[in-house]
């Protein structure tokens, strides 16, 4: 791996596998298997894969490998291993290095299918799952004990963006051997210094500003090429969780533009949050750029940005929540983000309403709040269809 390069160029060409034709674009390899020239040869792979070898795509095919060194030599981790969605991935993670006994410390502010695996799946196989303030070291220190297995983290979060200092709540987890795990899906690998921080394990959903423009499901998992080939590899080869050849050329050709668009992205969410602070019909502007933010200091050394994301809390409720959203012209209402379409959600009605209303209120997460993704249209017209419909509240 040529470590000198730039994320830019990495973004575009590593992890290129070309094929005897020499195509210029990666290949789709849509193939389940591979062949063997004789007897010998498939023994000799079933007993040890080399490098640039492949038997089953549910174990690895080439488009896919493309992807995973790619984003490993993004990430800065030596290895990583794709799944089917960003769940698959976390599912992964967590299920491959845990047993029943083990203790988790998790945020609590967490995507509801996260949170789903840590309060429901885990702790049905004798896992323990402490739930902490993420932003509040205190409760780190006292929630991680000498069998704390892993500490698992959001950051930022969703739809709230709470910060966590990744560099602090490593310190305290590595002190008594835990490994961290941030699912890193809002700070992006542009702006993802986890690694460099203490994090042991990275998380994303490639559905999200990978893709970045809507059409497949994926995730993936960064690590050690110990954690990756040892603990994550068994796993998901043997229970199924295998990306797509099709969604790793997919996610591969999204590498290619995530700088570019990432940065386009977070610079409109950081003008439309800055003139929308302070709105009438607005109680709070949420977004880790603004010096209102209570993190707005971690998320500027952590990150060296602050993400495409921003959440609206309006001052009316429910009732304004949705006159805003069904007047929004060029803003869609869906539940993806990190898109090239800009989407508004409603967090309380739809992707956290299974959570009970103390949760919600301690999630931050009012009946006013509104999640916008900002996607890659002009600044000036977000902004106009913004104010537009505040103005109909
Ligand atoms: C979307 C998301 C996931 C789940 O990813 P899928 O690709 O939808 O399975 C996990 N964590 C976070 C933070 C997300 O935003």
């Amino acid at each position: 791996m040529k470590q000198d390069r730039k994320t830019r160029t990495k973004l575009v060409h590593e992890g290129i596998r070309r094929s005897q034709y020499g195509e210029v674009s990666e290949a789709i390899f849509m193939t389940q298997g591979f062949v063997y020239d004789t007897a010998e040869q498939a023994e000799a792979r079933f007993d040890n894969l080399g490098e640039d070898e492949f038997i089953y795509a549910r174990y690895g095919n080439p488009t896919v490998r493309m992807f995973e060194e790619r984003l490993a030599a993004i990430e800065g981790t030596e290895d990583c291993f794709a799944a089917a969605s960003g769940m698959a991935a976390v599912n992964a993670a967590m299920m491959s290095m845990l047993k029943a006994g083990d203790h988790v410390v998790s945020s609590r502010a967490l995507f509801g299918s996260c949170l789903y695996i840590l309060e429901e799946v885990l702790t049905r196989f004798g896992v323990e799952v402490t739930f902490v303030d993420g932003t509040d070291l205190d409760q780190w220190k006292e929630a991680i004990r000498p069998d704390t297995r892993v500490a698992f983290m959001e950051t930022i979060s969703n739809p709230a963006l709470e910060v966590i200092d990744i560099q602090a709540v490593a310190a305290l987890a590595h002190e008594q051997g835990a490994t961290v795990v941030v699912d890193n899906v809002f700070a992006t690998p542009v702006y993802s210094k986890a690694v460099e921080l203490g994090a042991d394990v990275v998380v994303y959903s490639t559905t999200k500003h990978i893709d970045g423009q809507g059409r497949a499901l994926g995730g993936a998992i960064c690590g050690t090429r110990e954690f990756i080939r040892k603990t994550v590899e068994p796993y998901l080869k043997h229970t199924g969780g295998a990306m797509s050849p099709f969604t790793a050329w997919i996610m591969l050709k999204g590498l290619e533009t995530l700088d570019l668009r990432v940065r386009a992205q977070a610079e409109t969410a950081g003008t439309l949050a800055r003139t929308l602070e302070g709105h009438e019909k607005l109680a709070r502007v949420i977004f880790p750029g603004l010096e209102s933010h209570p993190q707005h200091g971690i998320a500027a050394t952590q990150m060296g940005g602050f993400g495409t994301i921003l959440s609206l809390d309006l001052a009316g409720g429910k009732e304004a929540a949705f006159r805003f959203l069904n007047a929004l012209e060029i803003v869609t209402i869906s539940n993806n983000l990190g898109d090239a379409k800009s989407i508004v959600t409603h967090p309380a009605t739809t992707t956290h309403s299974r959570l009970s209303a103390e949760q919600l209120d301690i999630l931050g997460i009012g009946p006013g709040l509104v999640r916008l993704s900002v996607g890659l249209e002009d600044a000036g017209d977000l902004l106009d269809d913004i104010l537009g419909a505040l103005d109909t509240v």
